[in-house]
């Protein structure tokens, strides 16, 4: 069953709000185990809207039409679905007392136009509406069908698990196809470009093609789920593994996806080292926290450039209080100087790093210090181009890792790259079990 989606609405095109229900259901038809190859959106246009539905219907076996069904001149989407239907729209008695009933519950007076709302396809079904005024519709067409949900986000997202998922799951059964679920986990990596880790992972990119082709007849996956690999750069953030398993049933799922992520994470390791900080919704800062939290230390940032943006990060994270003493923004040289205690001379320096973290570690008491330094443009510092950044953090043993950087973009990226760039630091230094410094008990 293939599942195309109809965004309808002007203010998509002109950006003025971002298609959200087209994500929605995209997610939701995928964790159902439907395919949706392709999501149009359009404007409040009759002639365009009956085209856009008509290319989906010519793909797909069912389209979603969210938006464009409300009581304005400029919602249309109804009048469109008739004409694809080439069939007349009918006044459905029951919605309009319906929609009457409602403005009289509220002692509003009803404008004529409401009642376009109970206009509907002739032999389209209606999914009743128990949030606004819009009903959902059904409307067949032959084998196919159209489903059509008001734009507001909830309206929407409660028809479509109230009717639309079991009409599309008895479509499925009808049909012989067995419904399956599809389910996606993401490996978050910080340190490498999307050329190098596709590099890495090719050869299980064609492993898993070979695998893929092998059980392609299986509607609904193979014996084991097949899966599938997709990289998603997302800036500041770093880039993102996607690993989609399809399979029968949830558990089929998982296990397929446990068993690619030993893979990916064995391949990577060995060929890019320590990249993966977390999975799905795992931030930096809440891999940091976790490894601190576990290994029982405290934290002092000191930002330069950065200007708070790592203390900032941390505290967002809850229960940051047990391992956050807090950071020092010493923007200015001579806060460097006096409040950190850096060597008078260049502060952009490896060095300077190092002092800030710890002097820092020394004002805060904090188990850890971390350093951050940097020209962060758009002028150059003391000779230096705008990127240059160095990050150092001051361990409880008096060992002082640091790393000079070269960040690319402007201003705001190389702040925010030297935020995330230091936290990598820092995991990467905890979860290596040979940094060797004895943990001390947080007072
Ligand atoms: P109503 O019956 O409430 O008028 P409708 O079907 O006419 O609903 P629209 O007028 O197209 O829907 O949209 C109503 C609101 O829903 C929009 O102002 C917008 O905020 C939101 N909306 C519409 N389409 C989308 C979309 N694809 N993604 C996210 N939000 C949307």
């Amino acid at each position: 069953m293939r599942v195309e989606i109809v965004a309808v609405g002007t203010e998509l095109l002109l950006g003025q709000i971002a298609d959200t229900n087209g994500q929605w259901l995209g997610e939701h038809l995928a964790a159902a185990g439907v395919d949706s190859y392709f999501h149009q959106a359009v404007g409040d246009n009759r002639a365009r809207i009956a085209t856009a539905l008509r290319t989906a219907l010519a793909r797909g076996d069912a389209v979603i039409a969210c938006g464009g069904l409300g009581p304005t001149q400029d919602d249309i989407t109804r009048e469109a679905i008739a004409e694809v239907m080439n069939v007349p729209l009918v006044r459905h008695a029951e919605i309009s007392r319906r929609i009457e009933g409602f403005f009289r519950a509220r002692g509003r007076a009803m404008s004529p136009n409401n009642l376009r709302q109970a206009d509907v396809p002739r032999g389209a079904t209606v999914i009743d509406q128990t949030r606004g005024t819009a009903p959902g519709l059904i409307c067949p067409l032959g084998r196919k069908v159209v489903y059509a949900v008001p734009g507001v986000p909830h309206e929407m997202a409660e028809m479509f698990e109230r009717a639309i998922l079991p009409d599309l799951r008895r479509r499925m059964t009808e049909a012989g196809e067995g419904a399956g679920v599809i389910m996606s986990r993401v490996l978050r990596t910080w340190g490498t470009s999307e050329s190098a880790l596709s590099e890495a992972l090719q050869g299980r990119i064609d492993a898993l093609d070979a695998l893929d082709a092998l059980d392609a007849p299986a509607q609904g996956g193979g014996r084991a789920g097949t899966v599938t690999i997709a990289f998603l750069a997302s800036g500041i953030e770093g880039i993102k593994v996607r690993l989609t398993a399809r399979a029968r049933d949830e558990d089929g799922a998982r296990s397929a996806l446990d068993a690619e992520e030993k893979e990916v994470r064995e391949v990577l390791a060995a060929t890019l080292g320590d990249i993966v900080f977390g999975l799905d919704d795992v931030s930096m800062e809440l891999a940091v926290a976790a490894l601190l939290v576990e290994q029982r230390l405290s934290l002092g940032v000191a930002e330069s450039l950065t200007g708070g943006l790592i203390a900032a990060r941390l505290v967002g994270v809850p229960g940051a209080s047990t391992w956050l003493r807090g950071g020092v923004v010493a923007y200015d040289s001579a806060v460097k100087f006096s409040v950190l205690g850096v060597a008078e001379g260049p502060v952009v320096t490896e060095e300077a790093a190092i002092a800030m973290a710890r002097g820092v570690r020394r004002v805060l008491g904090s188990a850890i210090g971390l350093g951050v330094t940097g020209v962060a443009g758009p002028d150059s510092q003391e000779g230096l181009a705008p990127g240059t950044v160095f990050v150092a953090l001051a361990l409880p043993n008096g060992v002082t890792p640091s790393r000079s950087l070269r960040l690319p973009g402007d201003r705001e990226r190389v702040r925010q790259y030297s935020a995330i760039s230091a936290l990598d630091l820092l995991r990467r230094t905890l979860r290596t079990p040979e940094h060797g410094f004895e943990a001390p008990t947080l007072g």
